[in-house]
């Protein structure tokens, strides 16, 4: 039995043994409040057959954490039961979710119809990484489905969109889009990342598959990276799982254990971040130095709309367009105090970006405006500080711009 190895007794065993396999106590009859963390990488097997099987399929019992974890099950049983999905695959990103999921259902010679105000790092994979594997991809404007569905060949085997898009947040009519995936015989998958499962929940509407970067309002600290992907068919997952296996971005247990700890606070800083982004909104709109303010709870959002039908909430990133353009932009992200200049959104702390001066640096004007990004565009992942000190830096830093 493997217990027995457990158990180095004093007289049977010499001090270095005794060392290497320490003491161990039995599992407690009580049942830990917080998940334990199994900081483990390997697990023992009693019987040749189980440790086969686990090694063949999802759920059949733990190997090796490449593979699955305790820890990283519970995530995947949490982040599947919020989603409204069967079955869950945690990765140690969400770029890692997102190769997994794209490099198991498309094959050399196989198609995907993305939306065109993609993530960069999704669209980097599908025109590079994808390419070199014979797979070809083509952009739509997701608001115009009958573009998305004239998109659609006999080769198409997904429709990939994002609930909320960065930096302009548009809301993707996922109805209507999953409505066209079904007649097309072929997968929605969505990045929930930026509305969360508390705003949105994609599989009601039609998706087979949701995606998250658990690294923004899911893990919500800033202290953590990680990703999820939903499914709604087993099969779908099990080659996920093995994509994921074979990729290798697998997690560690600790870092789905901070994801698991910030879910359990996920409706109460979603509810906050949109009510200090709502207030932060309205403040901007207002302001003489800034021409347009992108958030979907205003209501002359193009996507206002379809956010009041298919979100519960607007979500804490918001973009706006300072007159002034590049330098005006560089100079307010600079004189910023509270809110710091950094990559990543969905934390605690505001956090600001000037993709003219940073990501996109390299684009001149024409190109920035073509991905639909303006010289002088800030986008702000709004914190849960409250609403006025952020108002009062900002305004200080509007000055300076
Ligand atoms: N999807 C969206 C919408 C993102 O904003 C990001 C990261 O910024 C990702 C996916 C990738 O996630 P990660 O950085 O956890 O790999």
């Amino acid at each position: 039995m493997a217990d027995d190895h457990s158990y180095t007794d004093h007289d049977t065993y010499s001090f270095g043994t005794r060392a290497v396999h320490g003491t161990r106590v039995p599992p407690p009859a009580e049942r830990p409040i917080s998940a334990p963390i199994f900081q483990s990488s390997t697990f023992a097997f009693d019987n040749a057959e189980r440790y086969a099987n686990a090694l063949s399929r999802p759920g059949q019992g733990y190997s090796y954490t490449r593979y699955e974890n305790p820890t990283t099950a519970q995530l995947e049983a949490t982040m599947a039961n919020l989603e409204g999905g069967a079955h869950g695959l945690v990765t140690a990103s969400g770029m890692g979710a997102i190769s997994s999921v794209l490099l198991s259902l498309l094959h050399s010679g196989d198609h995907v119809v993305l939306q065109q105000s993609l993530y960069g790092g999704t669209y980097s994979l599908v025109t590079g990484l994808a390419r070199t594997f014979g797979i070809e991809c083509s952009f739509v404007d997701p608001s115009d489905v009958d573009a998305v569905r004239a998109a659609i060949k006999p080769t198409t085997r997904v429709l990939y969109a994002e609930t909320i898009s960065n930096p302009t947040l548009e809301v993707a009519d996922l109805p209507a889009l999953g409505a066209v995936a079904r007649d097309a015989h072929i997968s929605l998958v969505v990045d929930n990342t930026v509305a969360s499962p508390y705003l949105c929940r994609p599989i009601e509407h039609g998706a087979q598959v949701v995606i998250h970067s658990a690294t923004k309002y899911l893990g919500g600290h800033s202290d953590v990276v990680s990703g999820v992907a939903v499914f709604t068919d087993a099969e779908q997952h099990r080659a996920a799982w093995k994509a994921m296996l074979d990729l290798g971005p697998s997690p560690d247990p600790f870092a789905s254990w901070l994801v698991l700890r910030g879910i359990k606070t996920l409706p109460i800083r979603m509810r906050q971040h949109c009510l200090v982004a709502r207030a932060v909104a309205e403040w901007l709109e207002r302001h003489p130095k800034v021409e347009r303010v992108y958030w979907p709870g205003l209501p002359n959002h193009p996507s206002h709309a379809v956010a009041r039908r298919i979100l519960s909430g607007n979500s804490g990133l918001l973009s706006f367009d300072l007159r002034g353009g590049r330098e005006a932009g560089r100079r307010f992200t600079e004189a910023a105090r509270l809110a710091s200049l950094a990559p990543s959104l969905g934390g605690v702390e505001t956090l600001l970006s000037h993709p003219a001066s940073t990501t996109h640096r390299q684009l001149s004007a024409e190109a920035l405006a073509q991905a639909g990004i303006g010289e002088g565009l800030i986008r702000v992942s709004i914190g849960l500080e409250e609403p006025e000190d952020i108002v009062a830096d900002f305004e200080q830093a509007l000055e300076i711009a």
